[in-house]
């Protein structure tokens, strides 16, 4: 990907406009983003989203600079605005490869794919599950009915994690210790690799221990490295050495943010064909049915579930009998007990799926298992039923199949999931 019209290919050390670039904090499939110091001001870091220099990207990023552009402008007083990343400055750079957009950002912590690893695949606890999706409703509140934009891309990495100073401060001596020392930085630090291959794992191998987390084990465990836990990112104070699963998980004081404003439209100028990534991609998506902020709420749900079991919501795969969109339909087909044929059929690609009149083609009856969410978060997952029914009710308003009649960013704010308070 670092060829022409590919990712610009950055040293440590180098100047990106008036920033000294310090380490790589992620990438995506447009850009890569980096820890950078401002060279105007002391102690002041911000991270710079160096896109791609191709001409789709120097398109999108326009886009995505409009978008945020219009972001700062409006609704500064509204409650949501603060959960969306917020744009510091942006310039242009050149490189072997072209021309690359440059966006600086405010810095952010590890993205919430970082939580559901760090689980190791269990799923963080029911409390702050609440306490993360309160605040993504309130940012698409912001979004949706402030300022019409529909994200498209809502997904856990692009979800990221507020952290203090402390942590940043930690961050950045880290990286300059190994300068100081002379030491190779990790890969996942530099560019030069080809960054598909560089799991998120391993960036966080190297900034973070790996707490042991059971919540019923309040169990204190000593951290290999000095290097901050979540627990220490809404800390405001030093660093703990020590944290347990519950510090861990009940963290009231967690604050995140949406990030990734690169894929985002104005509901007014829908962009044409798919949206979304594909485990977070809305019915009507899928069926190429007319789209808008419902789709976002989709996301929400399988956002809400994955943290909460640590497993995606839908995984469709290609198999020998179904391409990987049939497998999609099925599952959501098993999971809702059904798809109303007039849902089924409103769509440009219904008819792959579904005859005229709403019946699935695909597949026989007796062949589906239906297995509500409920269900599901019980004997899959082991949940208690008490817990399972408001939370099963709150992910299932929130991928209705009918886009108008799937729950609003400010209905689910007002959900009874998110304010019964014994969990
Ligand atoms: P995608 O493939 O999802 O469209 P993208 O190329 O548009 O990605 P972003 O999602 O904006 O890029 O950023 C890529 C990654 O960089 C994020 O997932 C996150 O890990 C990291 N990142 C982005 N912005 C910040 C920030 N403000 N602070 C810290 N890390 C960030
Ligand atoms: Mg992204
Ligand atoms: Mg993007």
């Amino acid at each position: 990907e670092y060829k022409k019209g590919g990712y610009k290919p950055i040293l440590i050390g180098e100047q990106l406009g008036t920033y000294t670039v310090l380490r790589k904090l992620g990438f995506g499939h447009f850009s890569t983003v980096w820890l950078c110091s401002d060279n105007r001001e002391d102690q002041k870091y911000v991270a710079i989203k160096v896109l791609k220099a191709v001409h789709l990207c120097d398109n999108m990023a326009k886009e995505e600079i409009s978008l945020l552009t219009e972001l700062r402008r409006i609704g500064s007083d509204h409650p949501g605005r603060k959960h969306i990343i917020e744009m510091v400055e942006h310039f242009d750079v050149s490189s072997i490869n072209g021309n690359h957009v440059c966006i600086g950002f405010e810095l952010m912590g590890p993205s919430l794919l970082h939580l559901i690893t760090q689980s190791h695949y269990q799923g963080i606890y029911e409390g702050a599950v609440k306490c993360i999706i309160r605040q993504v409703l309130l940012g698409l509140s912001y979004l949706h009915n402030k300022c019409k934009i529909i994200h498209t891309d809502l997904k856990p990495e692009n979800i990221l994690i507020k952290v203090n100073d402390a942590y940043i401060k930690n961050m950045v001596d880290k990286t300059t210790r190994y300068s100081e020392l002379g030491l190779p930085m990790p890969r996942s630090y530099i560019s030069s690799e080809n960054y598909a291959t560089q799991s998120f794992e391993t960036l966080i191998k190297f900034a973070y221990s790996n707490p042991v987390m059971s919540p019923d084990e309040p169990e204190r465990v000593q951290r290999s490295s000095s290097f901050p836990c979540l627990s220490d990112l809404t800390n405001d104070g030093e660093t703990t050495k020590i944290c347990t699963r519950s510090e861990l998980y009940v963290s009231p004081k967690i604050e995140v943010k949406i990030a990734d404003m690169g894929n985002a439209c104005w509901t007014t100028d829908k962009i044409e064909g798919t949206i979304q990534t594909k485990q977070y991609r809305a019915l009507e998506v899928l069926l190429g049915a007319d789209f808008n902020t419902p789709a976002d709420i989709w996301s929400v749900g399988c956002i809400a579930f994955e943290l909460a079991t640590g497993e995606y919501l839908f995984n469709p795969r290609h198999t020998q009998t179904f391409s990987s969109n049939e497998d999609h339909i099925l599952l959501i087909y098993e999971l809702l007990g059904g798809i109303p044929p007039y849902i089924a059929s409103r769509g440009r690609r219904s008819h792959r799926y579904f005859d005229s009149t709403g019946n699935l083609i695909i597949c026989e009856m007796p062949l589906l298992h239906i297995w509500k969410t409920e269900d599901v978060l019980v004997e899959k997952y082991g949940w208690k039923r008490v817990d399972a029914i408001p939370f099963a009710a709150m992910i299932n308003a929130m991928i209705e199949p009918d886009p108008e009649l799937r729950i609003t960013a400010d209905n689910g704010l007002v959900h009874q999931w998110l304010n019964d308070s014994s969990s």
